[in-house]
C-alpha cells in the first residue's frame, strides 16, 4: 500500500533525506515474531527452538518463524503471550525508571489486550498490586482473559474511563503506564491497513485524546510517582510536543535513561524532554516510543476509607475447603465479594476494598471460587493459577489431539476422566487448561465459550 505523502514529509523530517530510504526499505519487509515467557509457568524444555535473545527484556525472544499460535495448548495455559519486541522495551524502562524491589501501586490505563500488563506482573513484587484498565468494554473482557491466563494474583482488571482514575483514586498510584491510543504509525509494516486510516487531521485527533488520557489520569499519581507514556507511532506531535504541552499544564520532571549503544535506540532531547524511539529499520521491532516523566514532590497521600466494605467472611467450613486447594494458601485469606471468592494477600485488603467500592471491576485479582447456594466452585482463574495445590484435584493429562478438543469445547469421550463426580482438572503438559465434570457418560466442559479456539481441529493439527 502507497504511503501518505505527508507521512513521508514527515519521517523527512525526523530522520533526514539520507536515513529515509532504509526506513521505507524497513517498513516493506517482514515483521519479526517475538514472544516473552511466563516466569510463573515455567517449560521444562526449551519451547521453541531457533530462538535469538531480545536484549531488553527478561525471558524473550525472536522465533525464526512464526508457528501456529493458535493450535498451541501452551499459550492458552498461559505460558508464553505473543509480543512486539519493541513494546518489551518497557521491561529496561522499568528497570532504571523506579525500585521495583519496593512493593508499588501501579496502573496500567489503556492495557487491553494485555501484553505491557503480563509485562508489568512478571516484574513487580508479590506484594505489589497491579490495576489493569481498558475503557473499551469488548476489549477489557479479552485483557481479562489474558491476565486470567498469566495467573498472577495481584492483578485487578477494570473497565474504566482515565477520568474515573484521577477523580476517585487521587495520589493513589506509585506507577502510572498510558501506552496510548495513536496513529499507529510504527504499527505500517505489521498492520498494514493502518496506512489508510493515516492521516495528519487523524495524528490531530489522536494527539487531543492523548492530551485529555493525561490531564485526566494524572490526578492519580502520587506527588513523586512515575508516568510512563508510550505509542506505537513516529510523529513528535503525538509524543514530544504533546508531553510538553502537557507540561505546561502539569509540571513534571523528564527522566534520562541510559541504554546500551548496540541496542540501536534513538534518543532526542527537546525542550528538556527525554525521549527514545526504536526504528524498524535500526532495530529488530516495530515503530515505539516511550518517555518518563516523575511528578514533583512527595507523598504524604493517605489511603481513602471505604464507607462499606463489599468483602464478606467465608464461612469456616469453606475456608478450610478453600485452603486445601491451594500450595501456599497462608499467603491469602479468602473473602466473599458477592458471588465471588477471592483469594487475597492480607496486604491488599484495604487496596481491594477500596478499588472494589471506586472501579468497575472485571477481575478481581485472584478470584478462585464461586460460591453458589449448594456448593463452592473452583473458577476458570483457579484452573490457570499457578498457585493451585494439583495434588489435591483429579487432574486429566490430555495430548495434543484432546487439549486443543477441549479448548475448541468439542464433545469429549467420557473415557477421558475419572469416574467421579468431582471437578477434573484438564491439564496439558503439567498445566491447568480449564474444568470439567463427568455425569454418567457425558462430560460438561466449564471452558469458557468466550475464550473457545474457534478454528477446526484439522486446520489446528494441520492434516487438512
Ligand atoms: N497496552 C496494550 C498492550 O500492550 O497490549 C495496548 C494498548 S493500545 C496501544 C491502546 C488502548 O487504548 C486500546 O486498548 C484502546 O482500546 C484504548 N483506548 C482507546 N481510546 C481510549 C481512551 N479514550 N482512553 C483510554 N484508553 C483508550
Amino acid at each position: 500500500m502507497e504511503l501518505p505523502a505527508e507521512f513521508i514529509a514527515q519521517m523527512t523530517a525526523l530522520l533526514g533525506e539520507k536515513e529515509l530510504p532504509q526506513f521505507l526499505q524497513s517498513i516493506e519487509g517482514a515483521s519479526p515474531v517475538s514472544i516473552r515467557y511466563n516466569p510463573l509457568k515455567p517449560f521444562l524444555d526449551q519451547h521453541f527452538s531457533a530462538t535469538t535473545p531480545i536484549p531488553w527484556a527478561a525471558e524473550a525472544y525472536y522465533l525464526a518463524q512464526r508457528p501456529s499460535f493458535t493450535a498451541d495448548p501452551s499459550l492458552h495455559a498461559g505460558q508464553y503471550y505473543v509480543q512486539e519486541a519493541a513494546s518489551m522495551f518497557l521491561s529496561a524502562v522499568l528497570d532504571q525508571a523506579l525500585d521495583l524491589r519496593v512493593d508499588v501501586q501501579a496502573l496500567d490505563l489503556c492495557a487491553a489486550p494485555g501484553g505491557k500488563s503480563t509485562l508489568i506482573a512478571s516484574k513487580i513484587s508479590p506484594d505489589s498490586l497491579l490495576v489493569s484498565n481498558e475503557v473499551i468494554r469488548s476489549r477489557a473482557h479479552i485483557l481479562s482473559e489474558n491476565i486470567q491466563k498469566w495467573g498472577c494474583n495481584n492483578v485487578w482488571v477494570s473497565n474504566n474511563d482515565p477520568s474515573d482514575f484521577g477523580q476517585k483514586l487521587p495520589s493513589f498510584f506509585d506507577l502510572i503506564v498510558v501506552d496510548a491510543p495513536c496513529s499507529g504509525e510504527g504499527m505500517f509494516r505489521k498492520a498494514p491497513h493502518s496506512i489508510a486510516e493515516w492521516s495528519l487531521s487523524s495524528v490531530q485527533h489522536c494527539a487531543l485524546r492523548q492530551q485529555r488520557i493525561l490531564h485526566d489520569v494524572w490526578d492519580s499519581l502520587k506527588a513523586g510517582g512515575i508516568l510512563i507514556y508510550s505509542t506505537c507511532t513516529y510523529n513528535e506531535t503525538e509524543n514530544e510536543d504533546n508531553l510538553l504541552k502537557f507540561r505546561g499544564d502539569c509540571p513534571f520532571e523528564s527522566v534520562a535513561l541510559n541504554f546500551p549503544k548496540e541496542w540501536s535506540i534513538t534518543e532526542t532531547t527537546k525542550d528538556g524532554l527525554y525521549a527514545y524511539r526504536f526504528y524498524p529499520h535500526k532495530t529488530a521491532g516495530e515503530g515505539f516510543f516511550i518517555s518518563v516523566l516523575k511528578k514533583e514532590g512527595h507523598s504524604q497521600s493517605k489511603m481513602p476509607k471505604v464507607k462499606k466494605s463489599v468483602f464478606n467472611k467465608v464461612d469456616p467450613n469453606t475456608n478450610t475447603l478453600l485452603h486445601d486447594w491451594l500450595k501456599d494458601a497462608d499467603l491469602f485469606r479468602f473473602w466473599l465479594r458477592e458471588a465471588n471468592i477471592n483469594a487475597i494477600r492480607p496486604v491488599h485488603k484495604a487496596l481491594a476494598e477500596l478499588l472494589s467500592d471506586r472501579l468497575r471491576l472485571l477481575y478481581g485479582g485472584f478470584e478462585l471460587a464461586v460460591q453458589t447456594r449448594k456448593s463452592v466452585n473452583p473458577t476458570q482463574a483457579a484452573a490457570l493459577s499457578p498457585a493451585l495445590n494439583h495434588a489435591n484435584f483429579n487432574c486429566i493429562d490430555l495430548d495434543l489431539e484432546q487439549a486443543l478438543a477441549y479448548l475448541r469445547l468439542d464433545t469429549l469421550d467420557a473415557e477421558i476422566a475419572t469416574n467421579t463426580k468431582d471437578w477434573q482438572l484438564m491439564r496439558y503438559n503439567g498445566l491447568g487448561l480449564g474444568w470439567i465434570k463427568r455425569i454418567d457418560a457425558r462430560i460438561n466442559n466449564y471452558y469458557p465459550k468466550e475464550w473457545k479456539i474457534r478454528l477446526s481441529l484439522d486446520k489446528l493439527l494441520g492434516t487438512e
